[in-house]
């Protein structure tokens, strides 16, 4: 894509904005004081007891926190070992995506802005984000491709009924990608009123820190319900993804104690090659996207391909840097789900446990289901649930009735 490669001004504090060798700061120069802003922002306003009661009770009262850890007896019984669901599907909004949202509109209103813009695909996250809008008093405008403005129409319809502005960018492809690079240019131009609201654990520092952090809730929770149900951690934490929000909230919390095993599962699409998957740690390498040093799908020449997954979600070609990260020290184990097991998988939640998933959690389900042997009988697995499905219900009943002729 088209980044302006300014200088890496990370330079001045290396260890602080970057995991290993992933994240810095590849922007141009007129992002960075809205960067080096928002970074001290972050850090006095996020250990400070007011703002975290704030944010606290509006997960607790508005957002339904904390989620229900559930023990899904018969899914654990086809995959053989005992599977607790992180239920983030019964967060306000049906997703995970609400944590990092309310969480950032907080912060930038304590920061003074009026405004928040963010960019958004499928419309998920735009949705969250014109919800955390509304829930702190801030204006949003969400900027989308014209192709999935057509796509998407019951989310535009959402976002428009909650009084966000919807910018359509037609620049390249008219897809999600473009309209990043739209939005951290309009946010060069404003961002005295103006928070850019991230909607994953990528970008430029310190996006990936503070989505990370929003996020990290989940595993807390976690942590706390599993020694509270078994008397011990589990054995295993497997989350879907494609930026990380949802894994890095769900793993966060078990980095340290070496002895869970994390599972990341990203997008297989179609067959494991670069024109038709989105697995970006299988077919991609370390590179330069939106403003960071991520593991990326790319060509030869460095430039950035798009992902193909028929999971909206997870249609994204980089990791981002904490993620890059622990996959690349070996911490976390990288994994994928082809589309045809995911809609099987989407099937056998549904009738053995009455739960339909999002398509981009049932990547973590379809891994599970087929790759049974690598959990034991007698271990306790944690499967980060991180949404319903819903919003994917057309796609699903689409494919069956294909799969019927
Ligand atoms: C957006 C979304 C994802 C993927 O985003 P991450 O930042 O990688 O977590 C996963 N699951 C659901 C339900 C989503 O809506």
């Amino acid at each position: 894509m088209k980044l302006s490669k300014g200088k890496n001004s990370s330079n001045q504090s290396p260890k602080e904005t970057r995991f290993g060798e992933f994240g810095g700061r590849y922007v141009n120069e007129m992002l960075m004081p809205a960067l080096l802003e928002l970074e001290e922002a972050f850090e006095k306003y996020y250990p400070d007891p007011e703002f975290r009661e704030e944010y606290e009770n509006l997960l607790k009262d508005f957002g339904g926190r904390p989620t229900p850890l559930y023990h899904a007896k018969s899914f654990s019984e086809q995959v053989g070992c005992k599977v607790y669901l992180k239920r983030e599907d019964l967060t306000y909004g049906g997703s995970h995506k609400l944590n990092n949202t309310l969480g950032q509109a907080l912060l930038a209103k304590r920061m003074g802005k009026s405004r928040l813009i963010t960019e958004t695909a499928a419309g998920m996250h735009g949705v969250a984000t014109a919800i955390a809008g509304d829930a702190c008093e801030l204006e949003v405008e969400v900027f989308m491709g014209v192709h999935d403005i057509e796509r998407q129409p019951s989310n535009v319809d959402r976002m428009k009924l909650l009084g966000a502005k919807i910018t359509p960018v037609d620049i390249g492809g008219g897809v999600l990608k473009d309209a990043v690079s739209d939005t951290l240019r309009e946010w060069a131009s404003c961002s005295g009123s103006t928070h850019y609201l991230m909607g994953s654990t990528v970008g430029p520092h310190p996006f990936p820190e503070i989505v990370a952090s929003f996020q990290s809730v989940i595993g807390k929770e976690i942590r706390n319900q599993i020694l509270e149900k078994e008397g011990h951690l589990p054995d295993a934490v497997v989350a879907c993804g494609s930026g990380g929000s949802n894994a890095l909230g769900a793993f966060r919390s078990f980095v340290e104690d070496e002895e869970v095993r994390l599972y990341f599962v990203e997008g297989g699409g179609e067959h494991l090659d670069a024109d038709n998957s989105a697995a970006a740690f299988q077919l991609g390498s370390p590179g330069v996207i939106h403003g960071a040093l991520m593991f990326t799908l790319q060509d030869e020449s460095g430039q950035i391909k798009p992902s193909k997954t028929r999971s909206a979600g997870l249609n994204y070609p980089a990791r981002g840097p904490e993620l890059s990260y622990l996959y690349e020290t070996g911490r976390m184990n990288a994994c994928y789900a082809f589309d045809d097991d995911v809609f099987e998988a989407v099937k056998v939640m549904a009738r053995s446990e009455g739960l339909i998933p999002a398509l981009e959690t049932a990547h973590a389900i379809a891994y599970m289901l087929d790759n049974k042997e690598e959990f034991d009988e007698d271990e306790v697995v944690v499967l980060n649930y991180s949404g319903r499905g819903d919003k994917d219900l057309e796609t699903i009943l689409r494919y069956f009735e294909d799969d019927d002729d």
